[in-house]
């Protein structure tokens, strides 16, 4: 799927900042990293699921960040579920479920006819 470069799709934006980290099972955060976007960069946000074994999964920021720069919210805070199936036998009958926590920043351009 063809998403662009950021800057084409959100062209009011400067920069994404990615605060995550997963939490396993005894949510326990770990894995603790930081992502930065910019306009030059593909607008397809999405992060692989940390379990290896995992088919289809990935956690999707992309309706999170459209709906936070639509609306010029500067921060948006959340947790995610990985709806990937768990491994290859499984598929079709147990999900994933990994689970990852965020905090997405957004920085957007200065307005060029304020002070
Ligand atoms: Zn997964």
């Amino acid at each position: 799927m063809a998403y662009g470069a950021i800057g084409k799709r959100w062209p009011m934006v400067e920069q994404l900042t990615l605060e995550f980290h997963y939490l396993d099972d005894n949510f326990r955060e770990f894995a603790k990293a930081t992502l930065a976007w910019y306009p030059e960069h593909s607008a397809f946000l999405e992060i692989p699921c940390r379990e290896r074994e995992c088919v289809n999964g990935g956690f999707d920021l992309n309706d999170i960040a459209a709906k936070m720069i639509r609306q010029g919210e500067m921060e948006s805070a959340g947790s995610l579920t990985c709806m990937g199936w768990q491994d290859r036998e499984r598929i079709g009958k147990h999900r994933c479920l990994y689970k990852l926590k965020y905090t997405l920043h957004c920085e957007f351009q200065e307005d060029e006819s304020g002070g």
